[in-house]
């Protein structure tokens, strides 16, 4: 962010290509924000500062302003990061750092890091985008992931799997991949579980005392109406991540807030069935490496919205696509709720 200041006009710089123009004849605004910058004061303490400058401004005029300042995302509690331990700050610096983009008064980047650090996530899958995830996860200093996966690692994996070496060749993948996060930092506790997921019975023991369901197996063919059931009957919120031929597509569902899977599915089914197959290719996943790690960030960014709190999810009922054979074209496309949908009525 970047504050400019000249006769009569102060110029807030917030993003790349966003500015706020606030006249300010008299440079009371430039001095406030002056005031704010050099640390904490009180309302009344601010109020006084202006006075000493020759403005007069009541302690209503300064909250109005701060609670339009802090509406833009421009104020922080001074000194906030001190509530972390000084080895957590020094570890997560760069992620507090991004939290500042959606910190407030009310709810810090420290703040949003304990959040994530008390999360407790259900990974679905630990190949391409679910390694991914587990990666991200690990990074950002998430408490707790349970990953669920029956594959052991291949030679064939360490293409686009880059959690797994060749030293996990014929390892479960789910074991691999807890050394992996041991070794990286040790801030998360992975719990693995080496197993299928064939019902919504077993989605949702698995995601009792969870706070949010990742969702990166594509089988078996109904698992994400699984997903969708167990995630209702226990209120969490999931993302699902996957690649559909040269399609890459990612999708959240907010329990009681957005339509769901089954409501999307409800409307396919009033299209009516699809013609006859004539014939199908056989089933490739071509993810390269940087196409399932773009992946495993758009699920990665979405899952944080769900377990900071401080931004709507963007892919709640939404489908999300990034076309790889059409130059990275991305597309959007929301769905309605159904109006015979049980679990959403
Ligand atoms: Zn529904």
């Amino acid at each position: 962010m970047l504050v400019m200041a000249d006769a009569g006009s102060v110029v807030i710089h917030r993003r790349a290509l966003e500015r706020i123009h606030l006249d300010d004849e008299d440079g009371s605004v430039a001095l406030l924000l002056r005031l704010l910058r050099e640390g904490r004061r009180t309302g009344s303490e601010l109020a006084d500062a202006l006075a000493a400058k020759g403005f007069a401004a009541s302690e209503e005029d300064i909250d109005a302003a701060l609670a339009q300042f802090d509406d833009w995302r421009l104020l922080e509690r001074a000194g906030d990061d001190d509530t972390l331990r000084p080895e957590v700050r020094r570890r997560h610096e760069s992620n507090l750092r991004f939290y500042d983009v959606t910190s407030s008064l009310e709810v810090s980047s420290a703040d949003q890091h304990r959040r994530v650090a008390a999360a407790r996530v259900l990974l679905l899958g630990a190949g391409g985008v679910g390694s991914g995830v587990l990666q991200s996860m690990v990074g950002l200093g998430v408490g707790h992931v349970t990953l669920v996966d029956f594959d052991v690692v291949e030679t064939k994996n360490l293409a686009r799997q880059f959690a797994y070496g060749l030293a996990t060749i014929g390892e479960r993948k789910v074991d691999a991949a807890k050394a992996w996060a041991d070794s990286y930092s040790g801030g998360t506790a992975v719990e693995p579980v080496h197993g299928r997921v064939a019902s919504a019975a077993d989605v949702r023991e698995l995601a009792e005392g969870h706070d949010l369901v990742v969702c990166a197996i594509d089988s078996p063919d109904d698992i994400q109406l699984m997903v969708n059931e167990a995630c209702f009957e226990l209120g969490i919120p999931y993302v699902v991540g996957g690649l559909a031929y040269s399609t890459l597509c990612y999708w959240s569902v907010e329990p009681g807030v957005s339509p769901c899977r089954r409501c999307l599915q409800l409307h396919r089914n009033d299209e009516g069935p699809l013609p006859d197959t004539l014939f199908e290719r056989a089933t490739v996943n071509r993810a390269t490496g940087p196409i399932v790690q773009l992946l495993a960030g758009f699920v990665s960014m979405e899952a944080m919205r769900y377990l900071r709190r401080t931004e709507p999810p963007v892919a709640a009922a939404c489908y999300h696509v990034v076309e790889l054979a059409d130059g990275m074209a991305t597309e959007r496309h929301a769905w309605q709720r159904h109006p015979e949908c049980e679990l959403c009525e």
